[in-house]
C-alpha cells in the first residue's frame, strides 16, 4: 500500500481526482497529517465515513514504532525506530538553546565506505521513501510534544545518494502546508557526489549544504573517503563554487580531525589555500573513534590550534559541541541496528 505521507499536496490532489474526490481534499488531510499530526485516518473527523474508508483502503499513515529510545546526560536523545518493513534506523534529537534540532537518516546502511564512520560497517540495504524521511520529525515531535526548529540529514546514508526523495521530503519539510519548517534551518550533508551538487544548486531551495571534507589533498582524501577516487577535491570544491554563485548561500565544511592523520598546522594551512576567497564556514569535529576504526580523537589543544589558525588567516570556523557521545549518538556514530 501507498504511504499517503509520500505525496507532494499536487500530487495528492491528483490522487484525490483519481478517488473521484475534491481536489481541496488533499488540503484537509495535508492539516491533519501535518498540523494535527493524527496517527489515524479515523482521527481526520472533517472528511466523511465513506472518504475515510476509502483511504484506509488505498494508503497507510506510517506510524514508526520506538525500539529504543536512549537519553544522552547533555539531554540528546536517540531513537531507534521500527521502519515497518523488519529494518530499523536511528534518529538524533538535539536541543540547543535556540530549540530543537533533528539528525535525520535518509537511507538504511551507506554505501560511501567512509572508514572512520560507524554506518560504513552495515551493508546498504535500500533508500528511505520521502514519508520516511519525514516520519523521523513526526515521531520524535509526537514523542517528546515538541515542535523541532533545524533539521539535519547527517544520520544514516548519503543523501545525495537518495537525491529524488531527499528532495520531496526537504520540500514537505519546508511547506507551509506541510512541517513548515523553514529552508533554511535545514541542512544537507553530503560526502560529496559532485554532479548532485549541481543538481541540487538547480532546485531553489534555501536549505544550507554541508560538505564532508576532512582532508585537504587527494591521497588522504581518498584514504578516508573513497568518494574522492571518483570525484577528487578539485572538481568537488569547483562544484561547491557553483553551488555558491548559484544559490548565494554560505557552504559548511566539516572537517573531523583525527590525531596524526589531519589535524598538523600543514593540512590547515593547506585547508585556507583550499577555501580562500570562498562564501563558507568551518566546522572542526573532533573525530569520534568508531570500533575497530583507525582514527582517534586529536587533542583539545590542537583542535583549538587548527581553528585559531584557521580563523587568523580568514577562514571562519568553529568547533562542533559534542552532543550525546555516551548513548553513541554522536557524528559517526549512528548505525542501522537490527531488530
Ligand atoms: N553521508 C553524509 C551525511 C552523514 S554523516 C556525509 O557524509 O556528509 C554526517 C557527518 O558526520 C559527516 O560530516 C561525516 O563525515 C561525519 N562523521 C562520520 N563519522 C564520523 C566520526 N566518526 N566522527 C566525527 N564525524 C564523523
Amino acid at each position: 500500500m501507498k504511504n499517503i505521507k509520500d505525496f507532494s499536496l499536487e500530487e495528492l490532489k491528483q490522487e484525490m481526482q483519481e478517488l473521484r474526490e475534491k481536489p481541496f481534499r488533499a488540503e484537509q488531510i495535508f492539516q491533519w497529517l501535518y498540523q494535527e499530526k493524527v496517527k489515524s485516518f479515523d482521527e481526520m473527523t472533517n472528511l466523511s465515513i465513506a472518504l475515510r474508508d476509502k483511504l484506509k483502503e488505498n494508503y497507510t499513515i506510517c506510524n514508526y514504532k520506538i525500539i529504543q529510545k536512549q537519553e544522552s546526560k547533555d539531554g540528546t536523545k536517540k531513537y531507534l525506530f521500527d521502519v515497518l518493513d523488519g529494518n530499523a534506523i536511528e534518529t538524533v534529537l538535539m536541543q540547543y538553546h535556540h530549540g530543537y534540532s533533528i539528525c535525520v537518516s535518509s537511507q538504511i546502511g551507506c554505501k560511501m565506505g567512509c572508514k572512520f564512520c560507524a554506518s560504513t560497517g552495515i551493508h546498504f540495504i535500500r533508500n528511505l521513501s520521502a514519508g520516511e524521511i519525514l516520519e523521523q520529525i513526526i515521531a520524535v515531535e509526537q514523542d517528546e510534544n515538541i515542535r523541532i526548529s533545524n533539521v539535519v540529514f547527517m544520520g544514516i546514508g548519503e543523501p545525495l545518494d537518495n537525491y529524488d526523495n531527499v528532495v520531496k521530503a526537504i520540500r514537505l519539510i519546508n511547506h507551509p502546508k506541510g512541517l513548515n519548517i523553514g529552508a533554511r534551518h535545514i541542512s544537507v550533508s553530503t560526502s560529496g557526489i559532485v554532479p548532485k551538487i549541481y543538481q541540487l544548486a538547480e532546485e531553489n531551495i534555501q536549505c544550507t549544504l554541508s560538505i564532508s571534507l576532512h582532508a585537504t589533498n587527494n591521497q588522504k582524501r581518498s584514504r578516508m573517503m573513497p568518494v574522492n577516487k571518483v570525484y577528487p577535491i578539485e572538481e568537488l570544491l569547483q562544484a561547491c563554487r557553483a553551488y555558491i554563485e548559484q544559490t548565494n548561500r554560505r557552504i559548511s565544511f566539516e572537517y573531523a580531525l583525527a590525531k596524526d592523520n589531519n589535524d598538523h598546522l600543514q593540512d590547515a594551512k593547506e585547508l585556507v589555500n583550499l577555501l580562500k576567497g570562498m562564501l563558507c564556514h568551518v566546522n572542526l569535529i573532533p573525530i569520534n573513534p568508531i570500533e575497530n576504526g583507525a582514527y582517534t580523537k586529536s587533542s583539545n589543544e590542537n583542535i583549538i590550534k587548527f581553528r585559531d589558525y584557521l580563523n587568523e588567516n580568514g577562514i571562519v570556523a568553529t568547533i562542533r559541541r559534542e552532543l550525546g557521545s555516551d548513548i553513541e549518538a554522536a557524528c559517526g556514530q549512528l548505525r542501522r541496528k537490527n531488530l
